[in-house]
């Protein structure tokens, strides 16, 4: 199948952008390659790609800066590309709308799977599409619109509050939420909340969604920076 979109990569290490390039490339995609910022930038303002991968710690301009200049003329999906252990980053880029990242090292299933959410998710956005009023993954089922869901055909019953959560997680499968995002708009943004009142309704969900809770099936937890529901 050809992909043919165009994949803009911003990254300063070589040896990942050669990586990144001869998995894109295999994939289908079209590559644009920038090694700093400055050039990214231009890139992306001369060619207009479908998705931008890119990594934070650049030469010439902070990673997060370019992230802010193009969310200032465009709504390109934007997968930001960090280490480890840069849990603090990867909020700050999330909250500054990047709309996904992935951590290295990375395998190509991953990064192609990232880069299929950000293009879906990116085309329901641009044509103003609903999202499909029922989410079915592995025997879960929820209705959006009758606000039932199900698992393995069995009712399962939520509180209030679980049931917004599941139902916003589902909206957005594939993608990370981060827990900033989660309280604000389940609780509003004036609510006196933290992650630990996320914690103990995770925590409920879980128990009622998941063969072992421990090792979730269907909502993962991205350690540091909120959640994510299988797609
Ligand atoms: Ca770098």
């Amino acid at each position: 199948m050809a992909n043919r979109q165009t994949i803009l990569v911003i990254e300063d290490e070589k040896t990942i952008g050669n990586y990144i390039e001869t998995i894109l490339l295999s994939n289908e995609y079209k590559v644009l390659r920038a090694m700093n910022g400055t050039t990214g930038l231009s890139l992306c303002t001369s060619h207009h790609p479908e998705v931008v991968l890119l990594d934070l710690g650049l030469p010439d301009i902070d990673g997060m800066e370019v992230l802010q200049r193009i969310r200032g003329f465009s709504g390109i999906p934007i997968i930001v590309i960090s280490a480890r252990s840069q849990e603090k980053e990867k909020v700050e880029a999330l909250d500054s709308g990047a709309d996904d990242y992935i951590t290295k090292p990375f395998g190509a299933e991953e990064l192609l799977a990232r880069i299929r959410t950000a293009l879906r998710h990116q085309l329901h956005v641009g044509k103003g599409q609903m999202q499909p009023p029922v989410y079915s993954r592995d025997g879960l089922v929820i209705d959006f619109e009758r606000r039932l869901v199900t698992l393995g055909g069995n009712a399962i019953h939520l509180t209030q509050i679980e049931y917004k959560l599941v139902s916003l997680l589902a909206q957005n499968a594939g993608k990370v939420l981060t827990y900033d995002f989660i309280l604000k708009d389940i609780w509003g943004p004036y609510a006196d909340t933290d992650n630990q009142i996320l914690r103990v309704n995770m925590a409920n969900i879980r128990r009622k969604l998941e063969a072992n809770p421990a090792e979730p099936h269907y909502i993962f937890t991205e350690i540091g920076v909120g959640y994510r529901m299988l797609e």
